[in-house]
């Protein structure tokens, strides 16, 4: 059990590495496993599922209840990288990146493509 949870961990902070790298976020980005009896929902309901990242002043922090999957820190890097964005924006180019798998400069000019049609 615990030989797994550390293969998890250490699966989960490659991919914190590369996309990092990747996505060019400058902050420090840390992991922090949650119990999802801390996590309410806004009614005050217990014991949910959660990712999540919060941006502090210096850092970012990515909440998760959770194993964590490749897609989650594509999609909360890009929460960092683009606060601006709405959910459905960060959810779009997560997909995108994921599955075109092309060289990232030819997938940054599509995605400027992409972004002029949507506004
Ligand atoms: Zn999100």
């Amino acid at each position: 059990m615990q030989k797994t949870r550390n293969r998890n961990e250490e699966r989960a902070e490659h991919w914190l590495r590369l996309w990092s790298e990747r996505l060019d976020i400058r902050c420090p980005v840390r992991m922090e496993r949650t119990s999802i009896w801390q996590v309410a929902t806004t009614d005050g309901r217990r014991g949910c599922s959660l990712v999540g990242v919060v941006l502090h002043e210096e850092e970012a922090c990515i909440y998760h209840t959770r194993r964590l999957t490749e897609e989650d820190i594509v999609h909360e890097l890009l929460h960092v990288a683009h606060p601006a964005w709405s959910e459905a924006e960060v959810v779009f180019h997560t997909a995108r990146i994921l599955s075109a798998r092309r060289p990232l400069r030819r997938q940054a000019a599509h995605a400027a493509v992409l972004m002029r049609r949507l506004i």
